[in-house]
This record gives C-alpha cells, sequence and structure tokens, in this order.
C-alpha cells in the first residue's frame, strides 16, 4: 500500500469472528490495508468446527437464518462473491417444536407454518394471522410504539391461549436466552424473522466454511489475518486511536481500530481506566450479558436416526408450559434432569449437537459438572426422542460455558453478546464512541438481533461508516 510501512495498516480488527471477518472483507474492498489480529489458531469464533477421529462437529452456531432472495446474508455473500463459492443448503422444516400436546413445524413455505400454528389452536386462528403478519411486514412505527415492550407484552397484545404463547417464546429462549418477560420485543420479534422464519441454512463441510470463505476473499482483496496473535491493549494518544500491542508487546500502528471482541474486555482492558470514564466503566459493570449454553456433541452409528427425525432440523423438545420456570432453573444451574432442550441430528447423520441454556460459573465449578451434566443430558435425550441412543454412541464431549469463554474470550461465555433486555438496547451508542476518534465496535456485542445474521449486517454496517469517512 502506497505511504504505509510494513507496521502501519489503515486499520485493524481485534477478532475473527463472523463480524469481524465481514467487516475487513468490506474496508479490504474498499482498498484499505487491514491486519485482522485473531487470538485462536482458527478463524470463526462461535461460528467454528471441529474433528474428533472421523466426526466433524459444529462448535456452535450449526445453521443461520437471513438468506433468503432480499435477506442481510445473501445480500453480503453476494456482494462479497461468497454466493458463488459456498453451497449452502436450506433444510425444511428447519425447526420444529415438540411438547406433550403439539408437533408444529418451521417451514420455508410460512403459510405451511401458519397453517400447523391454526391446526393446533384453531381458536387462535385470526390472532395467529396478524401475528404473523406483523412479523412480516414490521413498519418501523410499531416498533418504535413498542420500544420497552418485553415479547410477553407482544404475546400478551395478540394472544390468549398460554400454551400458544410458551411454544412461540421457547425458541427464544434458546435462540437469545431469555424468557418473553424480560426479552425486548424488538428482538424477539427480530429472532423470529431471521432464525425461525428465515431459519435453516446451512453450508456444505460445516459452519466453518463460512470463516473459511470469508478469509479467502479478504486475503484476495490485500488483507492479512494473524491467528494464534492476542491483543492486549488497544493505544489511544490525544484522544484518537494510534494502534494496538500484541500479547508479545509488538506494536502495529493503525488509523481505525475495529473491535470485534466482547465489549467488557474492550472497555475494560484493551482500554482501560487511563482512557474510560469510570461512569462508563461502572455503567458496562452493571449490564449483564446473555446467558451462555451447554453444548453436548455426540458422535453415532452411520444412519441410525435418519428415519427417525430429519437430519438438519432443530428439534425443540419442550415439556413444561412453564417457560419462566423454565428459565429460573438453568439461570441457576438447577440441572437435575433435562426435558427441555435443542437438539439437531446432523445432516451428515454422523453427530448430533445438543443445547442448553447455562450460567456462566468458575473452571473448577465446570470441571466438577461437566461429566455429570453430559450423563444427564444423555438420559434426557433418550427419555424424550431417541430410547436407544446409548447403543449407538460411538463419541461423547460437551462445552461448557467456560469452555466458551476460554475458546473466544466472550465475557461470561455469552452466546448471544449482552442479554436482550429492553433497558439494554441504547448500548449501541457506543458503536463509536465519541470519546475515542477512530474506534469502533462490531459484532453480537453491539446488535439488537443477535447471531449470525446479525453479525453480518453489523460488520457490513461498520465498514460502511468507516469507508464514509
Ligand atoms: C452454543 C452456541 C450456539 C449458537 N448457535 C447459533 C446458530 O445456530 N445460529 C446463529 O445465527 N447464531 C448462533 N449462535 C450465536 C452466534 O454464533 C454468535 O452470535 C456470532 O457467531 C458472534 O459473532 P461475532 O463475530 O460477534 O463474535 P465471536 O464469534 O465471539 O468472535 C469474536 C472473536 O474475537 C476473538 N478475540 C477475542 N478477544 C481477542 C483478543 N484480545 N485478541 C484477538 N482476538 C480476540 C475471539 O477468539 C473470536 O474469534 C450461537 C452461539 C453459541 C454460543
Amino acid at each position: 500500500m502506497p505511504g504505509l510501512n510494513a507496521n502501519e495498516y489503515d486499520a485493524v480488527i481485534i477478532g475473527a469472528g463472523i463480524g469481524g471477518l465481514v467487516c475487513g472483507c468490506y474496508l479490504a474492498k474498499a482498498g484499505m490495508k487491514v491486519l485482522i489480529a485473531e487470538q485462536h489458531f482458527k478463524p470463526g469464533g462461535y461460528c467454528t468446527s471441529f474433528k474428533r477421529g472421523k466426526f466433524t462437529f459444529d462448535a456452535a452456531a450449526h445453521s443461520f437464518g437471513g438468506y433468503r432472495k432480499d435477506g442481510i446474508v445473501r445480500k453480503v455473500f453476494r456482494d462479497l462473491g461468497l454466493d458463488m463459492l459456498l453451497n449452502i443448503k436450506r433444510y425444511d422444516p428447519s425447526d420444529i417444536i415438540m411438547s406433550p400436546d403439539y408437533k408444529i413445524s418451521f417451514r420455508s413455505d410460512v403459510a405451511e407454518t401458519i397453517k400447523d400454528f391454526i391446526s393446533a389452536f384453531p381458536l387462535e386462528s385470526d390472532n395467529i394471522e396478524k401475528f404473523f403478519h406483523f412479523l412480516n411486514n414490521p413498519s418501523p412505527i410499531s416498533f418504535a410504539r413498542m420500544r420497552n415492550w418485553t415479547f410477553r407484552q407482544l404475546l400478551d397484545h395478540y394472544f390468549l391461549d398460554n400454551k400458544l404463547k410458551t411454544i412461540l417464546a421457547f425458541p427464544l429462549l434458546g435462540n437469545g436466552g431469555l424468557p418473553p418477560s424480560l426479552m425486548s420485543a424488538f428482538t424477539g420479534s427480530k429472532i423470529f424473522t431471521e432464525f425461525l422464519l428465515d431459519g435453516g441454512y446451512y453450508p456444505e463441510g460445516g459452519m466453518q466454511a463460512l470463516p473459511i470463505a470469508l478469509v479467502g476473499r479478504f486475503k484476495e482483496l490485500g488483507g492479512e489475518l494473524r491467528l494464534s496473535c492476542l491483543v492486549k491493549q488497544i493505544v489511544v494518544r490525544d484522544g484518537k486511536v494510534a494502534g494496538v500491542h500484541f500479547e508479545n508487546n509488538d506494536f502495529i500502528s493503525s488509523r481505525y481500530v475495529v473491535s470485534n471482541c466482547d465489549a467488557m474486555q474492550t472497555f475494560s482492558d484493551l482500554l482501560g481506566s487511563e482512557v474510560v470514564s469510570k461512569e462508563i466503566l461502572n455503567e458496562i459493570e452493571t449490564m449483564s450479558p446473555s446467558l451462555s449454553m451447554f453444548v453436548l456433541y455426540l458422535g453415532v452409528d452411520n444412519n441410525t436416526f435418519q428415519s427417525l427425525h430429519q437430519p438438519g432440523t432443530n428439534l425443540w423438545i419442550l415439556n413444561s408450559y412453564d417457560i419462566e420456570q423454565i428459565y429460573s432453573k438453568i439461570n441457576k444451574g438447577h440441572f437435575d434432569e433435562i426435558d427441555d432442550f435443542m437438539m439437531r441430528i446432523s445432516p451428515d447423520n454422523q453427530t448430533i449437537l445438543a443445547f442448553v441454556n447455562a450460567p456462566f460459573k468458575s473452571r473448577a465449578y465446570w470441571t466438577s459438572k461437566k461429566g455429570k451434566l453430559t450423563e444427564i443430558f444423555i438420559k434426557g435425550i433418550m427419555r424424550n426422542v431417541l430410547p436407544d441412543l446409548t447403543k449407538h454412541l460411538i463419541f461423547r464431549d460437551a462445552a461448557t460455558p467456560y469452555t466458551l469463554y476460554r475458546y473466544t474470550l466472550n465475557y461470561k461465555g455469552a452466546a448471544y453478546g449482552w442479554s436482550g433486555i429492553p433497558s439494554q438496547s441504547s448500548f449501541s451508542r457506543y458503536r463509536c464512541p465519541s470519546f475515542i476518534n477512530g474506534l469502533y465496535l462490531t459484532g453480537h456485542w453491539i446488535t439488537q438481533v443477535q447471531g449470525i445474521p446479525g453479525v453480518i449486517y453489523i460488520g457490513y454496517d461498520t465498514a460502511k461508516m468507516i469507508s464514509r469517512k
């Protein structure tokens, strides 16, 4: 790049999560000299896969939404030429909710999904139509009106039947870590449209295919990625970013720094109290991260379960209609039995992933609980879905909230950034903190629309803000 020495960049991005990678691609595409520094030995953050023997597991994210014709993920992938590189399949139904009385499928044809809900809850048919109409035709005015609403208020606005409300709220607990009484109506509605009404997309080769394709494109555009490279400090001089220090004390100078890592680390550790005011640090310390997860990775005999449940579909197993009670138990880490969870048989039919939200606790706590919880969870899957599971199990392992923290450094192993409660929605004002020129935040700590579609949008938008400058 003309005018820049080897250790000088236009932009340094901290973290090669999907948000950081998308931002990096767009900045490089705009002609900037960009470095992405990632502390892990592979790119992708929560969107990675790993191998154990003959099995490949997605570590955390296991499908994505927002890939409809005019969806944000489709737009970005097309812009970056990734739609031609990746072979993305949509599993249909994307999600099935199985409760003691109902089995409801989310299909790619939304009319079919609505039909399923209406045949289960005929007395609520008009309300179901209106609710889905609202989700599919979101107007800024209605969202402005319900700015401070919880998802519970939105459900109460449309429905009477408690079982129906619970069925609608359960996937939001898994996909956002909150019960309807706490989740903002905006976040809940967006999870619905991006994860459920337009969900179930999966790249051939597993989720790692997404970061691999993004990294390939980033490098073609002239970007540089350094793996196993932990950023220790964001250097600020006279109110403006000057660059970053790595763990080995190397210094890289940069006009812009984009932090794709968690907001707590960014403000408290990488910037610190010399740069960030006490008031802002206090505000951040009182904020609550989203819940973490306990993830089960199971390797099974070939073709064992294909005939039972469709591979590639998220199965939501719901046994109780008291969602607040389910949340209260997982939030406290009370896992005597696990009967409300999500599981997915992989498209190659060789592995099963199962998820339950879980609180962050110490490393010692999770080291002592991991084995027992793995057994409890396997029993829950056998009781509710696959009675013969253990006869076919070849491999088992699990990730605790501490594991998720260890691999990504996400504060408290949070699955979705800050928890999506209405009072925390204003944090996005720190996307580009006014007191530090040249610093931007991107990724799931700065968006109210969580998961892969949310971070792809915010990565793109962050790059747009910088390129405009
Ligand atoms: C168990 C689980 C299941 C999920 N399932 C889904 C799903 O199916 N679909 C979906 O859409 N979403 C899912 N999500 C959420 C989704 O994966 C995340 O919201 C999204 O991937 C976050 O992307 P990101 O770029 O914001 O950050 P991250 O993926 O957290 O990436 C941040 C990166 O920064 C790096 N980093 C941190 N600190 C430093 C540092 N100091 N120096 C250098 N690098 C650093 C980390 O190593 C990491 O690679 C799931 C999350 C979890 C935990």
